[in-house]
């Protein structure tokens, strides 16, 4: 449990990193995007917190991991997120997984699993390939019933 012990030592409240990703996709939720929100972390900061916006922004790659991690390398002047963990409240699809990969995320806590979507667990499984050059270290099913209800009950209300 390095991170905590690190959160504990800057002397910070605790975070609730995952808190704050759920806290972005019941905001998705609001303006009609699929519930998907994510959050990235380094040494107990947050640096960027985004929720799932296709719809609102005219673009298919704007994912909540993908505008997370965007904002997150600005706010670094990076183009690599080197130390730091993202939290989702999904399981990433491909492309995500991707730029996970490219941005050199050190761990991915994410909560619900995606079995038709997901490219971590599921699928092409991005991280295990022999040409996915930076893999990080996953944790899934994190607040897994939370983030599972929100996109359960989205969906039901579409139909
Ligand atoms: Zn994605």
């Amino acid at each position: 449990m390095a991170k905590r012990e690190s959160i504990e030592d800057a002397g910070e409240t605790r975070l609730d990193p995952m808190g704050l990703a759920l806290a972005e996709a019941r905001a998705a939720t609001a303006r009609g995007e699929v519930p998907v929100g994510a959050a990235i972390v380094k040494n107990g900061a947050v640096l960027a917190t985004a929720g799932n916006a296709p719809l609102a922004r005219h673009d298919p790659t704007a994912h909540a991991e993908m505008l997370a991690i965007r904002a997150a390398c600005a706010t670094l002047n990076d183009e690599r997120l080197s130390g730091c963990d993202l939290y989702v409240t999904l399981e990433p699809c491909a492309m995500c997984a991707a730029a996970i990969s490219f941005a050199r995320i050190r761990r991915l806590y994410f909560g619900a699993y995606d079995p038709k979507g997901g490219a971590v667990e599921h699928g092409p499984r991005f991280f295990t390939q022999a040409t996915c050059h930076h893999a990080p270290e996953v944790y899934g099913g994190i607040r897994e019933s939370e983030a599972r209800e929100l996109l359960r009950v989205f969906f039901r209300e579409r139909r």
